[in-house]
């Protein structure tokens, strides 16, 4: 019989589940404007992942190269390989600046130029003139810890505006009501193991990626897309899940990130030759192209027998050649890193490095709003009441197939304060709050008793290696039509086996061992859709690069056919439904208005 647990109740006008660089910006903005307004975070929120954050955020101040939002906007588009939705990557391309000078305004403690401005480096697919080039320096860094100084700064500033905070409650699910709007959500206090019900408003999920789905990933062990798990549980859907970016250079070994900002002040790649070979494949850009492309090609080089080291497995990162002046001023984080987790002096040695999973563009599909969609036959862009999701747990989607780097951390603040700017507008203060629905309030119950006395023979470690495994081995940077058939079929049998998961302690006050299965369960709902989303799709896009559909003059990319968004329901039994959502052509401005030139953002090849 399921214990009847007994809820602490709470009343909001917003609650937000996150408190990373996106659940604090949110948060900070629903405050300000004097909604009541809940922050939940299973980490202290500055433990977040954002908090290792090292390179950038970009937006085009022209601090120290010519710069404009259109160039950065067509960056985007590209980077996206013409997914990305183009209103929203309009909004975070023109809100960029604003949303860093409120970041300067609010205490961030930027790196500066000469004459006192915000330092700018040069990152990955940011060119000038419309790709053409050179670089530009558009990326804004407080040295090499700009997610710790963010992070940091938007607590403070939430704490000043009196939102509460709930901190190390794990939010359990989405409360949904009969007619299907989001009430609120439940969370287990982990500390004295109360049960906490938070009626709501508004919910905004940024709960981050979900990183730790695969074997070797850069992100946090927190990183277990909760938000898209609650979100499939509620019979809604996610988005674009199949593109995952692997970042180039993950420390071989341990997967801790080296920053791009580390090519971005002159590092580069090499092979067993001694061969710079990213001139070869991107002349123009070189070491500085976009991420999936530096990751196949150091993908090509091993594969081809010019890995270095004793399995010719992984490629060498220099930065020896660098003054050690500059290393100390503008990259200590990693230089501190590489000793650590490589034992290399970065002034002395390269570093080696491998393509490791680093990011997610799939998530839970939203307007720039930050609204939640939830598409119907009649509606690709119907909105789903009372939800909203910002960060790198939502899909606005500006990353479309491939995220730039630095781009990331523009999004967190560009669309928390846009979710802020929403909630403003949609949620009135002087309306009551909802009554939770008794029966789902009953059925997270029920889940949430049935893990915790989990009582079959497999180990939650176990289950998770086995997956983490197969993600990594079947859904990898370069997939095939085999690969991905049989990461659906082991995604399938895993999630089979859940039902005979073990959880061995049953108490309620800092248990590790459920909080881990509640993640698993989590982390399967994300990577299943995952291999299945791309096992349909038959092209290659941006991250999604298929060993069977290379050729033709867009190097297997189909705009015809595939120019569009992968949608995907899994349901309890791990069946999983796909449709697709048309791309958003439109601009938020007409060109005859002060837009941008739609020829200049039209499809063509993705060329560095
Ligand atoms: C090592 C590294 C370096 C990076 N460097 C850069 C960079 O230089 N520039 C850039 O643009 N991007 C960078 N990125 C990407 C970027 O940092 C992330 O995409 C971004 O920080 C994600 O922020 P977020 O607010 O969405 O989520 P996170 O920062 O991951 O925060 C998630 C929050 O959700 C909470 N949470 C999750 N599940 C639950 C639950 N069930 N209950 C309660 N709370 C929950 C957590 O407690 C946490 O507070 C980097 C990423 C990594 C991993």
């Amino acid at each position: 019989m399921a214990k009847t647990y007994e809820f602490v109740e709470h009343t909001h006008d917003v609650v937000v589940v996150g408190a990373g660089g996106a659940g604090l910006r949110a948060t900070l903005g629903m405050a300000e404007q004097g909604l009541r307004t809940a922050c939940i975070t299973k980490v202290f929120p500055t433990r977040s992942h954002t908090v290792a954050a090292q390179g950038g955020i970009a937006a085009s101040l022209k601090n120290m190269t010519p710069d404009c939002w259109e160039w950065h906007m067509y960056d985007t588009v590209k980077g996206s390989d013409w997914l990305g939705d183009t209103d929203a990557m309009e909004y975070l391309a023109r809100e960029a600046p604003k949303a860093v000078y409120e970041l300067e305004h609010y205490g961030v403690p930027f790196s500066r130029t000469e004459d006192g401005r915000i330092y700018q480096r040069p990152f990955g697919g940011h060119m000038q003139n419309y790709g053409e080039g050179p670089p530009v320096q558009r990326t804004c860094a407080a040295a090499d810890r700009t997610g710790h100084a963010i992070l940091h700064t938007l607590y403070g500033q939430s704490l000043r505006h009196n939102a509460e905070f709930y901190i190390e409650y794990f939010a359990l699910d989405l409360i949904m009501s009969e007619d299907g709007v989001c009430q609120g959500v439940i969370a287990w206090n982990l500390d004295d193991g109360t049960i906490h019900r938070f009626s709501a408003k508004m919910v905004v999920l940024a709960t981050g990626g979900y990183g730790r789905a695969y074997f070797s990933a850069t992100s946090a062990h927190t990183c277990t897309g909760d938000g898209g798990g609650m979100v499939a549980r509620a019979g809604l859907p996610l988005q674009d899940m199949e593109f995952v970016q692997f970042h180039p250079t993950g420390i071989y070994g341990s997967g801790c990130l080296i920053t791009e900002g580390a090519r971005g002040e002159g590092g580069y790649l090499v092979n067993s030759e001694g061969e710079r070979f990213m001139e070869r494949y991107a002349p123009s850009a070189k070491d500085l192209a976009s991420r999936d492309v530096v990751s196949r090609c150091m993908t090509l080089e091993i594969r081809e027998g010019r890995g270095v080291g004793k399995n010719k497995d992984h490629i060498f990162l220099h930065l020896d050649h660098l003054d050690p002046a500059m290393l100390a001023e503008r990259l200590p984080g990693i230089s501190e890193s590489a000793k650590i987790f490589a034992g290399v002096d970065v002034t002395k040695e390269p570093i080696p490095v491998l393509p490791t999973v680093h990011y997610n563009m799939g998530g839970i599909p939203t307007n720039y709003w930050g609204e939640v969609l939830n598409p119907d036959a009649s509606n690709p862009n119907r909105i789903q009441p009372g939800l909203m999701a910002v960060g790198e747990a939502g899909c606005a989607s500006v990353h479309g197939a491939n995220r730039l780097g630095s781009n990331s951390l523009i999004d967190l603040v560009v669309f928390g304060r846009a979710a802020a700017i929403r909630a403003g507008e949609v949620v009135d203060p002087k309306s009551a709050v909802p009554t939770p629905n008794e029966r789902s309030c009953e059925e997270i119950m029920a889940r949430f008793d049935k893990t915790r006395h989990a009582n079959g023979s497999t180990p939650t470690a176990a289950l998770r290696e086995k997956m983490q495994r197969a993600m990594q081995e079947d859904a990898a940077v370069f997939r095939t039509q085999e690969s991905l058939e049989q990461g659906c079929k082991r995604l399938s049998a895993i999630w089979g086996e859940m039902s005979d998961l073990k959880v061995s302690d049953r108490s309620m006050v800092w248990n590790s061992d459920l909080v881990e299965t509640l993640e698993l369960q989590n982390l399967m709902a994300n990577a299943i859709t995952t291999v299945y989303g791309a096992e349909a799709r038959k092209e290659s896009r941006g991250a999604h690069a298929r060993e069977d559909y290379k050729d033709g003059p867009l190097g297997g990319r189909d705009d015809e056919n595939w120019r569009k968004h992968t949608l995907s329901w899994v349901d309890e039994a791990g069946n999983v439904k796909l449709d697709y959502r048309p791309v958003v052509l439109e601009p938020l401005t007409p060109y005859e208005q002060g837009g941008i030139d739609p020829k200049k953002i039209a499809p063509k090849a993705r060329v560095y």
